[in-house]
């Protein structure tokens, strides 16, 4: 694969990350008065299997969207 153009053509830059994505999904047994939702999912990585576990208040896009796996993104630019 050629390397992008410094001065690329890609409008926007995004970090390269690995994102882990929700096995199940549900809500919280208990809640904080803070939180912005009930939801939230059960996370795990599918590229190097580190098992997240519950994560609450989120969102239903951030939970479909995942959360950056601490194990693969080490040393990234978070
Ligand atoms: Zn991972």
């Amino acid at each position: 694969m050629r390397q992008a153009d410094l001065f690329g053509d890609t409008p926007v830059r995004r970090p390269r990350r690995v994102m882990m994505h929700a096995t199940d999904t549900g809500q919280p047994p208990y809640s904080m008065p803070h939180w912005r939702t009930d939801k939230g999912g059960h996370f795990e990585c599918q590229r190097c299997g580190h098992v997240h576990g519950w994560q609450f208040n989120m969102t239903e896009s951030e939970i479909w969207r995942g959360l950056p796996c601490p194990t693969c993104n080490k040393g990234a630019n978070q």
